[in-house]
C-alpha cells in the first residue's frame, strides 16, 4: 500500500494489486487445509503401537536418526505448510505437557478431520462440525473418568508403575529389554521424586548416551557420570566417602599478566627457579591435603610437575572438568567452588560416599562416577548401544517412560490400552449422539468414529483385519461390559488388557483428547488462506 497525490495534491492510497497474492476461500480453504494436516497424520498412523514402524529421517546435513517417537517424527519432517505445522505443534505440546502418546494424538487429529471432511461434503457447516466436535469431547472426557482406575503405586514393589512403562516402551527400539528399562525409569524417577508434592525434577535425572556395548548394559546409576578420567594412570581408582576439592584454580605456578622475562646465565640461577617452582606445587598440594581433601576436581590443567606430586601425596586428581560438571559437583556433593588455594578449607570440601573410574569395553574410555552424593539425589541413566542411533532413540524412549511414570505419581490414574479406552469412550459418545436433536448429532457421531481410527490403526499395524478386530472389541465391550476389551496387538489370546498389562496413562489420554479436537476447531475455523505467491 502507498500514498500518493493527484495533480490538484489531492492524497490518494494505491493498493497493490492482490494478485500476487495467492487466496483460498471458503471449501477449498477447508479442504486443502485438511489434506494438508491429514499427510502428517498418515504418516505417523503406521508407527503407532506395539507393532509400529520406525522413520527414518535424515536432515540436510546427512545426520541421520531412526525413531518411533511421534515428536520426533515431525520435529525433523520438513513441512512448509502453515496447517501442516499446526499437527507439529499438536505433537510437541503433547511432548512437553506430558512426554508420552506423541504419536496416537496426531493419528487421532488426522481421523477427526477426515470425518470432517465427509461431513463438509454433506454440507455441514465447519463451525457445527467444530461445536459438535467439542461437545462430543467433553462426553468422551467425562467417559474416561469413569473408566479410569486409580491404582496404587507402591503396590508390588512399584509394579504397577514398571507395567505402565512396559507399555510405553513397548513400540520402541528398547522392546526387547522393556523390562530392565521400565525398572530402571522407574527406579530412577523415583529416588528423585517428592512424593508428598507428587513432583518430580527432571533435571535431577542425567540421560547420559555412551555409543558402544549393548543395550542391556543401560544402567542406572546413584550419582552423577562425569567424561573424566583421574590425571595420573597410576593413581587410585575408587575413593571411598571422598572429600572433593573443587577448585577453579590451575595446578600452576602463578603467571604474571603482564609480559616479563627472566634471565638465567647460571645453572645456579635455573636450579633455584625450579626449586621456587616446586616449592609452589608444594605449597598448592599441601594446602589441599591440610583441608581433608583426599580428591581434587580442578577447572584447569596441571604441570605435570604438579602432576607427579599429587600423585606421590596420594591425592587422586581430576583435571579440566568442565565448568557445568563443576557446578553439578558442587551442588550434588554440597562443596563450595574454590577459586584459590589459601581459601580451600574442610567445611568447603563437597562429600559423596563413593567416587570410582569406570571403563569401558577394549575402548580405553572412562568415565567418573560420584555415587550417594551429600546434598542432591541427582541420579544418571548411563543409555550403551551399538549405534548412535540406536543410542538416542534409546534416550527418547526412556524419556517417554519417565515422563509416564512422572504422570503416574501426579495423578495415579490408568486407563487400559491397545485401543480399549477409544472403544469404550466411542461407544458411550455414540449413544449419547442420539439424544442430541440438533445437527450437532452428525458432528458427536463422526467424533466416535475418529476414535475408533486409534484400534483400527493398532490392528492394522500388527497385521490384524481392522474392521473385525475392532468390531470384534466393540461387541464384546458390550456384551460383557467390560471397557478393558481392546485389540490383540501381541497375539496374546486375550482381548483384556487387564489381563496383558497394557496400561495408559489417565493424564495422557484426556490430553490426547482434547489437544486434538482443539487443534482440529481451529483447522476447521479457517475458511480463507491469504499467501504470498511462491
Ligand atoms: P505414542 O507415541 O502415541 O505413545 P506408541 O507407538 O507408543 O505411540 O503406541 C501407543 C499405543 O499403542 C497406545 O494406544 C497403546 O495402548 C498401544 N499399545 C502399546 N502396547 C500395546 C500392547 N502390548 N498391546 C496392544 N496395544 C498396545
Amino acid at each position: 500500500m502507498s500514498l500518493a497525490f493527484d495533480e490538484y495534491g489531492r492524497p490518494f492510497i494505491i493498493i497493490r494489486e492482490q494478485d500476487s497474492k495467492k487466496r483460498l476461500k471458503g471449501v477449498d480453504a477447508y479442504k486443502s487445509n485438511i489434506a494438508a494436516a491429514k499427510t502428517i497424520a498418515s504418516t505417523l498412523r503406521s508407527s503407532l503401537g506395539p507393532k509400529g514402524m520406525d522413520k527414518m529421517m535424515i536432515s540436510p546435513d546427512g545426520e541421520v536418526s531412526v525413531t518411533n517417537d511421534g515428536a520426533t517424527i515431525v520435529e525433523k519432517m520438513d513441512i512448509q505448510h502453515p496447517v501442516a505445522k499446526l499437527m507439529v505443534e499438536l505433537s510437541q505440546s503433547q511432548d512437553n505437557e506430558i512426554g508420552d502418546g506423541t504419536t496416537g494424538v496426531v493419528v487421532f487429529a488426522g481421523a477427526l478431520l477426515e470425518q470432517a471432511n465427509k461431513l463438509i461434503d454433506k454440507g455441514l457447516h465447519p463451525l457445527k462440525i467444530a461445536d459438535g466436535f467439542d461437545k462430543a469431547c467433553e462426553i468422551a472426557v467425562a467417559r474416561l473418568d469413569e473408566i479410569a482406575e486409580e491404582i496404587d503405586i507402591q503396590e508390588n514393589n512399584h509394579e504397577r508403575l514398571i507395567e505402565a512403562a512396559m507399555t510405553a516402551l513397548s513400540s520402541k527400539v528398547v522392546s526387547k529389554n522393556k523390562r530392565k528399562m521400565a525398572q530402571i525409569a522407574v527406579d530412577a524417577v523415583l529416588s528423585v521424586a517428592d512424593l508428598e508434592r507428587r513432583d518430580v525434577n527432571f533435571d535431577l535425572i542425567k540421560l547420559q548416551e555412551k555409543t558402544g556395548g549393548s543395550l542391556e548394559d543401560t544402567r542406572l546409576i546413584q550419582g552423577i557420570l562425569i567424561e573424566k578420567d583421574m590425571s595420573h594412570p597410576q593413581m587410585v581408582k575408587e575413593v571411598k566417602d571422598a572429600k572433593t576439592a573443587i577448585l577453579t584454580c590451575p595446578f600452576e605456578p602463578p603467571k604474571p599478566k603482564t609480559k616479563h622475562n627472566i634471565n638465567i646465565s647460571s645453572a645456579e640461577d635455573y636450579k633455584k627457579l625450579y626449586q621456587q617452582e616446586q616449592q609452589y606445587f608444594r605449597e598448592m598440594v599441601d594446602d589441599c591435603k591440610k583441608s581433608g581433601a583426599n580428591i581434587i576436581m580442578c577447572q584447569w590443567g596441571f604441570d605435570d610437575e604438579a602432576n607427579h606430586l599429587l600423585l606421590q601425596a596420594d591425592l587422586p586428581a581430576v583435571r579440566w572438568v568442565s565448568g557445568t560438571d563443576i557446578e553439578l559437583i558442587a551442588v550434588a556433593t554440597g562443596g563450595r567452588i574454590v577459586p584459590r588455594f589459601e581459601e580451600l578449607s574442610n567445611d568447603k570440601l563437597g562429600e559423596a560416599k563413593l567416587v570410582r573410574e569406570i571403563q569401558f569395553g577394549t575402548s580405553n574410555e572412562r568415565m567418573l562416577v560420584i555415587e550417594d552424593c551429600k546434598q542432591s539425589k541427582a541420579v544418571t541413566i548411563l543409555i550403551r548401544g551399538g549405534s548412535n542411533m540406536i543410542v538416542s532413540e534409546a534416550r527418547r524412549s526412556i524419556h517417554d517412560a519417565n515422563c509416564v511414570i512422572r504422570n503416574l505419581i501426579k495423578c495415579p490414574k490408568i486407563v487400559y490400552g491397545g485401543g480399549s479406552a477409544e472403544i469404550a469412550c466411542s461407544l458411550t459418545v455414540n449413544q449419547e449422539a442420539d439424544k442430541i436433536s440438533s445437527v450437532e448429532q452428525y458432528a458427536v457421531r463422526a467424533f466416535a468414529d475418529a476414535l475408533e481410527d486409534i484400534p483400527n490403526a493398532l490392528a492394522d499395524n500388527s497385521g490384524l483385519n481392522p474392521i473385525e478386530a475392532v468390531a470384534n472389541a466393540k461387541a464384546l465391550q458390550n456384551s460383557q461390559t467390560n471397557p478393558r476389551i481392546g485389540v490383540d496387538c501381541q497375539l496374546e489370546g486375550t482381548f483384556d488388557m487387564r489381563e496383558q498389562k497394557v496400561y495408559e496413562t489417565y493424564l495422557s489420554k484426556k490430553q490426547q483428547f482434547q489437544l486434538a479436537t482443539q487443534v482440529v476447531k481451529m483447522i476447521l475455523k479457517i475458511d480463507d488462506v491469504i499467501a504470498p505467491e511462491q
